[in-house]
This record gives structure tokens, sequence and C-alpha cells, in this order.
């Protein structure tokens, strides 16, 4: 016996539950392709949105950054971390948004776990959509802010909270494209009750920016959010995340976000490659792009449909679930997908409510027509088999 006997304990529990998470191994990526575990599958689990990830244009913008400034930041962001190419990233970011400043972090759960608790405290509250992804409910706790969970996209009963209690400060946070639900928060009515109740609206737009909204400019300053999370490891297809607001909220973030203070800065050559990805996202290759992942979108909501499967045909975000409902049935339609050389990764309690484990599709403009015609094929066939009940 020792001290960590209980790890095997909790291990074997989740076990039995058909809840233990482990992880594949990737060696290599073409497309939308990837050698998973040393075969080629293709992947309906990668945030890729556009492709991006593996572009010419952005491999070789990360390697002549290299050559000026090594691999490593060397330190934080305060100290000597922040280089030409971060602030250039910056400019460029808010420039993008059409807001007045941006601040990069080194990934959304950092700026998430940063920012809220730079923005609420004791005495204060946050009122947050109940599928808000798991780095705004950390960045809420962290806070110390009172925390009011209103049902989601529920903006009747954000509104009755709002208006509930007396507080010195409210902060009302939601995503614009829910990451499990692939649905779009009502951001309008959200900011209409936000701002009668003199609340700070933050918005992550983690799965839209790049992929969705106007421009491919996300859907969190179009609603007149007070600041906006946009993540840089999605549609962008590098890593990081960056906050976008008034200069005077980055001015505070940079001496109260501890995530930022304390942490060391995003490699250079990240800063550079998602430049050049911001150029093409901006451009006339993300809106060719964005035309391609909207096709394969519809194309698959369109074939659950015929399957009979429930899929919301008017929606426009690549992120379409397929609610299985118990555990190792969603893990069962995966190992039988992945015999099929398509890797549609389960998704299972706590990330999603219990009894609604899910596969989660994430389309890719890189996907083709074909790929995309496969996967509704292997749908199908889970549906004969009663893996997936219509
Ligand atoms: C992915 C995601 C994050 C975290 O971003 P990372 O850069 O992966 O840490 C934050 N918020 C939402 C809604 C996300 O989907």
């Amino acid at each position: 016996m020792t001290a960590l006997d209980f790890v095997d304990d909790e291990l074997a529990a989740l076990e039995a539950r058909g809840r233990r998470r482990g992880v594949r191994v990737v060696g290599g990526r073409r497309g939308a392709e990837i050698l998973l575990d040393g075969r080629w599958v293709v992947s309906f689990s990668s945030n890729d949105y556009l492709g991006l990830a593996s572009a010419p244009e952005l491999i070789a913008a990360a390697g002549a950054a290299m050559a000026v400034h090594g691999v490593g930041a060397s330190a934080s962001r305060l100290i000597t971390g922040t280089t030409d190419e971060v602030v250039e990233l910056e400019r460029e970011l808010a420039a993008f948004h059409g807001g007045p400043a941006a601040l990069v972090f080194g990934s959304g759960y950092a700026a998430n776990t940063g920012l809220i608790p730079a923005l609420v405290g004791r005495g204060d509250v946050v009122f947050s959509d109940e599928l808000n992804h798991a780095s705004i409910i950390d960045g809420c706790r962290l806070s110390r802010a009172e925390v009011r969970v209103f049902g989601h996209r529920d903006v009747g009963e954000l509104e009755r909270g709002l208006a509930s209690g007396r507080w010195r400060r409210r902060l009302v946070v939601s995503e614009s494209v829910f990451s499990m639900d692939g649905d779009r928060a009502p951001l309008d009515a959200i900011a209409r009750v936000a701002r009668a109740a003199d609340a700070l609206l933050m918005v992550d737009d983690a799965h839209a920016v790049g992929a969705c909204g106007e421009g491919g400019r996300g859907y969190g300053m179009a609603a007149g959010a007070d600041v906006v999370v946009g993540t840089l490891g999605k549609a962008f297809g590098t890593a990081g995340a960056y906050v976008v607001g008034q200069m005077r909220l980055i001015q505070h973030l940079w001496n109260r976000a501890r995530s930022l203070v304390f942490s060391t800065s995003q490699p250079p050559a990240v800063m550079a490659a998602t430049r050049a990805s911001l150029r093409l996202v901006a451009g006339d290759a993300g809106a060719s792009r964005r035309a391609s992942l909207r096709a394969r979108e519809r194309q698959v909501r369109l074939g659950l449909h015929r399957l009979g499967l429930p899929a919301r045909l008017e929606d426009d975000t690549p992120i379409i679930p397929i609610v299985v409902g118990d555990d190792r049935q969603s893990v069962a339609c995966t190992e039988a997908l992945l015999e099929l050389g398509m890797l549609v990764q389960a998704i299972r309690p706590p990330t999603v409510p219990e009894g609604t484990a899910r596969l989660r599709v994430a389309v890719s403009a890189a996907h083709t027509e074909p790929q995309v015609e496969s996967l509704l094929e292997g749908l199908a066939g889970l549906v004969r088999c009663g893996l997936i009940v219509a």
C-alpha cells in the first residue's frame, strides 16, 4: 500500500462506467487525414476548421521567424517574452475585429481563467450559460464572484437573474458557437439585457473566429460585446488565444491576468505562423475555404436528416453532434467508425451533461465531398445495427 493507491481505485471506477479517458498517437497529417496509431484515417474530430494547420504559408512563416528568434520565447510577456511578432499580431487581430486592442494569451484556457478573475471578484456576480466551456467555469471559480448559471440560451432567465440581486459588478458570459452542440447563442438579445442591467458582456468566440460570422470575424464584436475571446488553435490552425477589447481593459489585463503575467510567452514562430494564417483568413483564401466548409457542413446535416437523425438544417457551424446517450455505446460507435478509417471521437460526461454522450462531428474545409459521403455511410451502418437510435 502506498499513498498513491487511490488513483488505481479512481481509474478502475472510471473504467467500470465506460468513462476512462486515454489518448491515441498522431504520427503525421495530410489534409484532413492523420496517421493515427500507425494508420491513416480521416479525422472528423479536429477543430482545424479551415484546414490551415498544415498550410505551407504558415509553415514557411514559422520557419523564417525561428531563424530570427530561435524556438522558445524564454520568458513571460512582461519580462522579455514580448517579441515584435506578437505585437504585430495583436495589432492585426484588433484591426481584423474592428476593435481597439488585442492581447494574446498562451491558450484559450489561460485567457478565460485570466480574464474572468480580472473582471469580477468577491461581491460581484457572473451569469454563465449552463453549457459554457470548462475554462469559463474554472475562470468563474477562480474569480470568487458569485456564479449564477442560467439555462442554455435562456435570455428570459438571464434577464430575471440580472434584476434579482445587489452586486457591485455584473458580468454575463456566453460562448457564441457552443463547442459540443454547435448551436449559437442569441447574442443580440443577450447584449440587450446585459446593457439594460449595466452588466459587462464577455463572449467566447473560440469556435467562431476564422470559421463563422461576417468575414470569419465571429459573432462577439458584431453583437457589441465588451470583451471577446478568440482562440488561435482552432480555425487559425496554430496555438494560443486572444482577447479583444478597449485599450484600458488590455492595460488592466497586463496587470491583473495571472495566466498572462506568470506564464512563458508563446513561441515567436507560432505568432508569425498566426500572422500568416490571419492574412489567409481575412483574404480571398479564407472566404473560399469558408464556402467549402459551409458546403461540407450542409452535406453532413442533410445526410443526418435523411437518416432520420436530428440535425438543425438552418445551422451554419462546423460542429455537428449526434447524441448517442450511453457512454459505452458512444465509444463503440467511435471504434466501429475507426474500423472504417474515420475518427469521430466520442464525447462523454463531464464534458457534456449526463446521458448525452455523443459523437461530435467536426467538419473542415479540408474534407472532400467523398470523405463526407463515407462518413454518412458509416453512420448509416451504425443506425442499421442499432448503435445509434434514429
Ligand atoms: C477550445 C476552447 C477553449 C480553450 O481554448 P484552448 O486554446 O484550446 O485552451 C476555450 N473556450 C472554448 C469555448 C473552447 O471551445
